[in-house]
């Protein structure tokens, strides 16, 4: 439903809940976030309402410059903690905006390599299929665009690998996301409003878009992998 990812070197999670607070608009049963932390990814979820993140946040907190947020609105699986978003597999963790429709020939092919599922998501099988494309890449973005290609359905995607510090993949079919541009800080999001409280110059992806950012800024590609670069636009502070 709603995605906020930020690199940068601040504390990433009061910004991510920051942004998900005015996603909650949209409507959700559910509410996550992934970080990595030295390296590693660490991640906290709740049913409900954000304040049950952050309530999860409180006990457990999270210290980190880099992040990924969602606020679920279930498709596929129940609204439940362990259908709630980020989704790990391996080196890999994600938030999915969308359907993928072909989300169950997917984890059949994945299942007969032994790879174990925790949710009932459409979201998870996106998470195996990156982890194991990176098992034989050395570029995570050529990996991505070869997962990318494989889907059906409607993606927004925001996805964290761990030994790739400080790089927060997206990509974008049927499902909207957004390039921010900070001052030595970089966002993604699901609107303009998900990175409304950093920032207001934005990148609006472009249908099949993909995207890796760092702190740094943004490598942009389109739906046939070639390098692109798309507009920076002014919006205005208050959206
Ligand atoms: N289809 C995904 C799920 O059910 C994502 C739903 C959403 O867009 O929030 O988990």
């Amino acid at each position: 439903c709603g995605i906020i990812g930020v690199t940068g070197v601040g504390p990433a999670v009061p910004r991510l809940i920051d942004s998900l607070k005015r996603l909650e608009y949209r409507g959700y049963d559910s509410a996550g976030v992934a970080v990595l932390v030295d390296g590693r990814i660490e991640r906290r979820r709740a049913k409900g309402k954000i304040r049950e993140l952050e309530a999860v946040l409180l006990a457990e907190p999270l210290a980190a410059t880099i992040g990924i947020g969602h606020t679920r609105w279930a498709t596929h699986g129940a609204p439940t903690t362990a259908n709630a978003h980020p989704h790990k597999a391996g080196r890999v963790v994600l938030v999915h905006n969308g359907i993928i429709e072909n989300f169950a020939e997917l984890k059949a092919e994945l299942a007969l390599e032994g790879r174990i599922f925790e949710s009932q998501t459409d979201t998870e099988v996106v998470a195996h299929l990156l982890d194991r494309a990176l098992e034989s890449a050395n570029d995570p973005l050529v990996a991505f665009k070869g997962v990318l290609d494989r889907l059906t359905g409607a993606y927004a995607l925001a996805v964290l690998i761990e030994g790739e510090d400080g790089l927060i993949l997206g990509a974008r079919r049927g499902s909207p996301l957004v390039v921010g541009w900070g001052e030595g800080e970089m966002y993604l999001g699901s609107d303009a409003l998900a990175v409304g409280p950093f920032t207001t110059q934005i990148s609006y992806l472009e249908e099949g878009d993909y995207v890796g950012i760092d702190r740094t800024g943004a490598r942009m590609f389109d739906v046939d992998g070639h390098a692109v670069e798309r507009a920076i636009v002014q919006v205005s502070a208050s959206s």
